[in-house]
């Protein structure tokens, strides 16, 4: 059967990372302007633990493959705003709050963070889980000089339910989030070991 243009796939226009790329922990902030017109993005067997919040701008993303990336515990909110995405295939149970086994999410700092105090473009990734946080993850606004409230929250995402880490720029971003499906926790919330969680089902 001929490929539609919608399912086309040719080595010009797949996301497949490899050779050095594959092996790295972390991708660059800047991938994503090579990125936009991808269609797909494959990171089969990857060693990444974390994607940039830039992921977001790739528009024509409809393919979302970081199966057995067994380091990638979790996804960047800005997952939501790739307008295109509908397919996706994930190990579920690397990811921080699976129905299956409830893995707890990593601690974020309680409360809120006034950016005056950090450099935005090079924070911790041990503490921020990103090395820069530049907008909020809900309405895609500058974090400049405004508050940081970092939250979890499960959300469909193509067709799995994803942990999301959120950079929102006031409580009030939070509050408008959509409701995790059931089975999950039902609010944005702070993460861990002391999380509340629905049962796992292999408890
Ligand atoms: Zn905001």
């Amino acid at each position: 059967m001929p490929a539609s243009p919608a399912t086309r796939s040719s080595p010009c226009d797949t996301a497949r990372v490899r050779g050095p790329a594959r092996q790295s922990s972390a991708l660059p902030h800047t991938f994503t302007g090579l990125a936009e017109e991808w269609p797909k993005f494959n990171l089969y067997g990857s060693n990444l633990v974390r994607i940039p919040p830039e992921i977001g701008a790739m528009s024509s993303l409809q393919e979302f493959t970081p199966y057995t990336s067994y380091r990638l515990h979790w996804f960047p909110c800005e997952l939501t705003r790739c307008p295109s995405l509908k397919r996706s295939t994930v190990s579920t149970r690397a990811l921080c709050g699976n129905e299956k086994l409830r893995p707890p999410f990593p601690p974020l700092q309680p409360g809120r963070a006034v950016t005056a105090d950090l450099s935005l473009d090079d924070v911790d990734p041990g503490k921020w889980g990103t090395t820069a946080i530049r907008r909020c993850s809900v309405r895609d606004r500058s974090l400049g000089g405004a508050e940081i409230h970092q939250a979890w929250i499960s959300l469909p995402v193509a067709t799995d339910v994803l942990p999301l880490l959120v950079n929102a720029c006031s409580a009030a971003c939070l509050q408008v989030l959509p409701k995790p499906p059931e089975d999950y926790v039902q609010t944005p919330h702070a993460g861990g070991p002391g999380l509340a969680q629905p049962t796992a089902d292999y408890a």
